[in-house]
Order: structure tokens, then sequence, then C-alpha cells
């Protein structure tokens, strides 16, 4: 499912840098499900299916969730929605993982983050069956990712992982510079561009808010991972030329001009930083989408099995 290295988009409005196009590979990787749902029925297996907890109703969530339930349809999985009141207990919540568990015909289970303030993340998070932790954020799918094991993969570093192996980006070798250090996105990056993996072999340094003078190592950087939430954050003076840059914030900004009230921003300057650089994604079209792809990458895994989902 390669592409080769110097693959060009064709609607690249610069001379030398290439778009890490979210579209185009996950396409890809939906065609590779909708393949392997056939595949399953005609071997008389059932067909993978997702539940989903959406807590209240917070519009970015809500659009996610749909978003994810919308692409399992595409490529053939069954999904449930399972809505709960902004109210909800976290007793109530953790007995609706529970049932979800015991359900033999769930395959994997995704519980919307964030939670309200009343509900402690890592109590839901630890509640799910391993089995079924197609978010990947389940100490027990960690501590498999970091050992190398075969595990469930958080969906956005995945999904990054997914794009760098589809347009055949180089990363042996190189130097990656990750900023953000959360347990969804900075954290486990850092462990996959390090990890024994042809996508890996980098050697990575982890930024964060307590970095100082942090424009020093992106400036070295070979491949910069921006996971901060800080929409324009990284700016063409902290990138080297040739550099590979993956913008992963999504923030929405508020824009009068757009029918919602706001428009999407990544942490990339997009237009500063792109004419320096070999490969960038965009926002949107970029890590989103490829992030569902690898959720649903994952929710096959589960079905199949640890091991097996190759
Ligand atoms: P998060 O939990 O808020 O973590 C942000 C990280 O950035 C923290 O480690 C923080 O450092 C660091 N940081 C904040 N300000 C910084 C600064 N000025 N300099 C250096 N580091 C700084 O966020 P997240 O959940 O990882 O998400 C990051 C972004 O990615 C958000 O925009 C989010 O919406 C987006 N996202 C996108 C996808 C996708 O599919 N594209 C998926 C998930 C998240 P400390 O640890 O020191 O506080």
């Amino acid at each position: 499912m390669c592409l080769p290295a110097n693959y060009k988009n064709p609607n690249c409005i610069f001379a030398t840098m290439q778009l890490l196009d979210g579209k185009v590979a996950a396409a890809a990787i939906k065609e590779k499900l909708q393949h392997a749902v056939n595949e399953r029925l005609l071997a008389g297996k059932k067909t993978p299916h997702l539940a989903a907890i959406l807590v209240g109703n917070n519009g970015a969530s809500e659009t996610y969730v749909a978003s994810k339930v919308k692409n399992c349809a595409e490529v053939g999985f069954k999904s449930s929605l399972i809505r709960l009141p902004l109210e909800v207990t976290e007793a109530e919540l953790l007995a609706e993982i529970a049932l979800l568990n015991q359900n033999t015909a769930i395959d994997g289970i995704l519980v919307q983050l964030p939670l309200p303030k009343h509900i402690d993340d890592s109590k839901i998070i630890a509640a799910i069956v391993p089995a079924k932790d197609v978010d990947g954020f389940h100490a027990v799918s960690v501590g498999r990712m970091v050992q190398g094991l075969d595990s469930f993969i958080p969906a956005t570093p995945y999904g990054i992982m997914l794009l760098l192996e589809y347009f055949g980006v180089a990363t042996t070798g190189k130097h990656a510079v990750v900023i953000g250090r959360s347990n969804i996105v900075g954290r486990p990056m850092s462990i996959l561009l390090s990890s024994h993996h042809p996508q890996g072999n980098c050697t990575v340094t982890l930024c964060h808010s307590k970095t100082p003078n942090l424009e020093s190592f992106t400036q070295q950087a070979d491949i910069v991972v921006a996971a901060l939430g800080k929409p324009g954050f990284l700016t063409h003076s902290m990138v080297k030329p040739g550099a590979v840059v993956i913008d992963v914030g999504i923030t929405r900004v508020t824009d009068a001009t757009k029918k919602s009230g706001f428009s999407i921003k990544g942490d990339v300057d997009f237009d500063g930083v792109a004419p320096k650089c070999s490969w960038i994604t965009p926002v949107p079209g970029g890590v989103g989408l490829m992030t569902i792809g690898a959720l649903l990458m994952n929710t096959l895994k589960a079905a199949e099995g640890l091991d097996s989902a190759r």
C-alpha cells in the first residue's frame, strides 16, 4: 500500500514541498478495511462492531463521534452510539462499560473524551476490558506498545505512522522532535517514532511546556510533530529546511466568515512553514482523517483478536 517516496500531490502549491494528504491515505485504509470485512463475511465471521459512548453534548465531541459512526458504516462495520446525559454519575458510566465488556456482539469500546469534570477519566479507561480497548489508552495496551508487543495503539499516533508508511517517508536515523507529552498523542508518538519499526528508528526529543528554548530543538529536527493545541505555534524560523512537519493540532477559532462561526486551526503556521518542508500535513485533511482510519484498524484488530489482524 506504500506509494513511492517521490509521490507528488498534484494539488501541491509549492515547488519543493509535498503534501501528506490524509484524504488519500485514509481512503486507501478504508478500502483495505472494506475488503477485510468482505473476507470476514465470506469466511462466516461476524461484522466488526464498535460501541461509542458520548457523555453530554459538547459540539466538538458530537462532531468526532458522528464522524466515527459514519466511517464505520462506510467500511461495513456496525456501530452503536450510546448517549448519556452530562449529569451521568461515574458509577452509571462504569455500569454501562461493564455491560459492553460482557456483550459478545461488541468488539471495540470507545469513550469520547473529554468527560465532565465529576468523572475520573483514568477510572473509566481502566474499566474497559483490554481486548476491546480500541482507543489504546488502557495501561495494558500502553504497556504492550512500549514493549513492542502487538497492541492497540492510540489512534492519532497510529494514524501518523500509517500516513508516514503510505507516503514512504524515511524515518530511520532521523531526529524527530515531538511537541506535547499527552497520553493520547505526544507520549505514544515519541515511543512509536523511537521503536524498532520501519516508520520508527528515530532519535526522539520530547518537548513540552517546561522545555526552555524549544526552537533550538525544532531547528535541528528532521521530523517535527506538533501536538500542543496552540494555533500557528510552529513558525518558519523554527523549522530546518527540508523538514517533515506533522500538524496534530485541532483548535476551533472564532471565524465570522464561516456559517458555523468557527474555523479549524492547526499548531503549524502552514503558509509560513510549508515552503521550507519536504513533507507537511494540512489541517484539516491531514492527521484528523488518519486518526479515524486508525481507530477503524484497531476495531478490526479487536474483532480478529490481537496478533492476528494483519
Ligand atoms: P493536551 O493534553 O492539552 O497536551 C498538550 C501538550 O502540549 C502538553 O504536554 C503541554 O505541555 C504541551 N504544551 C502546551 N503548551 C506548550 C507550549 N507553549 N510549548 C510546548 N509545549 C506545550 O493536548 P492533546 O490532547 O495532546 O492535543 C494536542 C492537540 O492535538 C489539540 O489541538 C487537540 O485538539 C489535537 N488533537 C488532534 C487529534 C487529531 O486527530 N488530529 C487527536 C487528538 C488531539 P505540559 O505537559 O507541560 O502541560
